[in-house]
Formats: C-alpha cells, structure tokens, sequence
C-alpha cells in the first residue's frame, strides 16, 4: 500500500514525501515513490503522516471495588484506533498474595480481544524477590509500577521500593511511581470525612499538590541510591514538575509523563453539579498549575503525554466503588479516573495549533517518546523502514466534537462536552492493516498483537 503526497513527520524531521507499507506488515519505504501495478493507494495530499501514537497509561477492563472500568480491550482499543494511538500499554496488578506471572495471565486472556498492538507493565503491590523482576522481565515486562499512596490497598513503603529499584536496575527495567505521600492524604481524608466535608471538591483539597511534589522528591532520592531509571506518572502539579527539576540536574534518571486532563482540566470542573465526573488521582489542580505543565512540556521536561484511562459510565460513578443503590456516601466512594484513550492525540495537538508546541513535539511526546522509554522503539515510534506500519494519515483541519456521544470510549460523559477539536485522524494502520477512517472504526477485534517490551531506551544523561 502507498501513503501518497503527504508531509512525513517523526524524529527525522518534516518532509513531503511518499510512504510504502510491505505485505508484512512493516513499511517498506518512504521518498518519493510511484505506484506498483496494482498497488492500493491513501492520497494524503495536505495531510501529515505520522507514527502511530503510544499510550504508556491506559487502564482496561479493571475491576474497582464492586464496579468495572467501562471499557474492555476490545471497546478501549477500538476507541484508540480511531483518535489514532496504534499501540497502548496497560498496567497488570498484582494485588497481595497473587503471583505476579498468573495476573499477567489474567490480563493477557483479558486483551485477547484488542485491535491494536498492546504491552503490559506489572504493578508489584507488596515485596517482590528479584526473580519475580527477572520472570516479568523475560516474558517482555520491563516497567514495574508503584504506589506511593492508597495504603489500604496498593502503596508499598520506601524499603520496597528501593528494592525494587535495585532489581529493576540490574536486570534493564524501569520503575514507574504514583507518586503522593499515602499516609498523610489517608489521615486528610479521614479527618474532612470526619468533620463532614463530604463534598466532591474535598477529593482535591485532601490531596494537595505538595504532597505529590514531596513523593516525587523521595522517588527521585530512592531512584539515587539504586541507580534506576524512574518514570513519573500522570504527574500534575508545580511542585512536582519542580522535584523532577532538580533531581535531574543533579544527574538522576527521571523521566515524567503527564495527561491532557492536567492540560486542559482544573478544580472549577471538581466544583460543578457534574464534579463527580471529574474525579481521577492526582486530582485536577488549579489553574496556575496547569500553565506550569504546558511550560514543562514545551521545555522538555516532561517527556510523555498519556491518558491513564480510566472510564466508568454515570451510574457506576453515582454507586461508587461500594455499589450503594443510594449513591455514594462520600467523595472517598467515588470511583476515580477519566476517559481519554480515544482524545489524546487530538487534545496534544490543539497545543500545537495554540502555538505551545511545535509538531515535532506533538510526535515525539505521544508516540517517540513513550515507545523509546518502554522499548519499543524502533518498530513503533517511528517511520523509518522496517518500522510496524503503525501510520496515521493526521487531518490537521479536521473537526471533531468531543461529547460523549461522538465518541467511541465506551462510557456516557466526556470532561469535554460541548467542545470541537480542530486536528484528528483521516486515516489509522495498524501493521498495515486500516483500522480507522475520518472517526469510524474499521478495524477487527482480536487482531492486535502482544508486544513484549525490552529495556527502556533513555535519553542521554545531563
Ligand atoms: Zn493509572
């Protein structure tokens, strides 16, 4: 197949030029090229061809408390196909006491119904040996999360994580952190439940951003001391972006992730009759903070932007994670997470139009990035020969609403109703095979493939 007459865009620069995909799947060649006898042809005059996007966050048919993340990996990567993410990495549990090998398993049979090519991460909720890192490592698991907050459940403490820091460290892997300081935020919310501020908007009072700049501050001294890379998730505030700083400069390998909620997204939406909508952890931040991580963006000093996808339909948030018929008791019952596997691509790219960020910044942070960090590189990320045929045929006039209604993610709200974005795909490859055109899914469940991930490929220190 032949991408003809479009402006090639990735690490290697913008430039006109033609795009071939191979029978295998892979691209054969890119320049100037002429048609083979028989050969299909995309006229992608005045549009852009660009990698496939990476989504290194996403959370898919997870079950939280008595309800489910809304969609499955066949609704989830469907949706991502048509706002043009060809490849997404979705985080394993392993809760205590569970074999870490048998929850990979589980979320294999899980994303057996994907469209899209898909990784995993493990999430290690309590001591691991380092043959559980080393298992993980040679079935293609090379980042391991952990919570550095929501105790109960998922945080481990500092000793942990630092052992498996050293681990990750010596067998090529890369931590990934939620970082704010559990205990402290526990003891907030009980005190405003307590006190009877049970309101939605306690959701972010009770988890200030210094308490995530503080956990990030600690991740960045343990990542030291062990001498692993670490990956900060969905980071969202000032002080945060600040503890990534300063650990950097003084030569430790930290990298960060943002997501368009904290882009886009501030408390007032936490404030409004729908603010249980806008419930996801870290919590939405004041606006001065999301001016912050624009600047860090167009710096470079956050290297991704993912989704953590995290959909539930209205009447699961209303129930909440204890399933009440009544409705939630308080805003600690809320279940927490936003949709956005399906707007990413097109929300980084109104950055783009509004001139915070330049194209190649656009590329480089939703699919080069992301696939460098968690191995994947080059066969995603990338549009040189030999490279997965993961392509979009980008519109950059396209308009595209952005309600619940016009979208594919399988859930009935969208943080951004009643909004047009400018900038969405005409045409989506998976491996050569089309799985999306101008907003309609065209594609097969069951045909995206597991990829199994080596070591992260980082930027040069200093
Ligand atoms: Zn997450």
């Amino acid at each position: 197949m032949l991408v003809r007459g479009g402006s090639l865009l990735d690490l290697d620069g913008e430039r006109p030029g033609d795009l071939r995909i191979g029978a295998d799947g892979r691209i054969a060649a890119t320049g100037s090229l002429e048609a083979l006898a028989g050969e299909q042809v995309v006229d992608a005059t005045g549009l852009l061809v660009v990698p496939g996007g990476v989504d290194a966050h996403t959370h898919l048919h997870l079950p939280v408390g008595k309800v489910r993340v809304s969609d499955d990996f066949e609704t989830g990567t469907a949706a991502a196909a048509v706002g043009g993410t060809t490849t997404i990495i979705d985080y394993v549990t392993a809760y205590r006491g569970e074999d870490p090998l048998e929850s990979m398993a589980t979320w294999k049979r899980w994303a057996e119904p994907s469209s899209v090519d898909w990784g995993l991460h493990m999430t290690f909720t309590e001591a691991v040996g380092e043959a559980a890192v080393a298992r993980c490592v040679e079935a293609g698991i090379t980042s391991f999360k952990l919570y550095m907050a929501y105790p109960e459940l998922l945080q481990v403490d500092d000793g942990v994580i630092l052992e498996v820091m050293q681990a990750a460290a010596r067998h090529g892997g890369l931590v990934t952190l939620h970082c704010e300081n559990g205990g402290a935020i526990e003891a907030l919310r009980r005190r405003a439940v307590e006190e009877g501020r049970t309101g939605v908007l306690e959701h972010a009072t009770t988890r200030p951003a210094v308490l995530e700049g503080e956990a990030t501050g600690r991740a960045a001294a343990l990542a030291e001391v062990a001498g692993c890379p670490v990956y900060v998730v969905h980071l969202s505030s000032a002080p945060a972006l600040e503890q990534v700083r300063r650990a950097r400069e003084r030569g430790v390998q930290i990298l960060a992730e943002t997501c368009p909620q904290y882009l886009y997204l501030d408390t007032a939406a936490l404030a409004s009759d729908e603010g249980a909508d806008f419930v996801c952890t870290p919590p939405l931040r004041d606006p001065w903070h999301v001016e912050e991580l624009w600047e860090g963006l167009g710096r470079g000093e956050i290297q991704t932007v993912a989704t953590d996808h995290c959909p539930f339909w209205r009447k699961d948030r209303r129930a909440g994670i204890r399933g009440r018929e009544e409705g939630y008791a308080d805003f600690t019952e809320i279940p927490g997470g936003l949709p956005g596997i399906e707007t990413r691509m097109s929300l980084v790219w109104q950055g783009v139009a509004a001139g915070r960020l330049s194209r190649s910044d656009w590329v480089r942070l939703c699919a080069e990035s992301p696939a460098k960090l968690f191995g994947l590189w080059p066969e995603k990320g990338s549009l040189r020969p030999g490279a997965d045929g993961d392509v979009v045929v980008w519109d950059p006039a396209a308009r595209q609403r952005l309600d619940a209604s016009a979208l594919h993610m399988a859930t009935d709200h969208s943080p951004y109703e009643g909004t047009t974005a400018t900038g969405w795909p005409a045409f989506v490859f998976s491996r050569g095979r089309l799985v999306a055109e101008r907003g309609r899914f065209v594609g097969e469940p069951g045909t995206g493939r597991y990829l199994p991930r080596r070591a992260p490929l980082l930027p040069a220190s200093g």
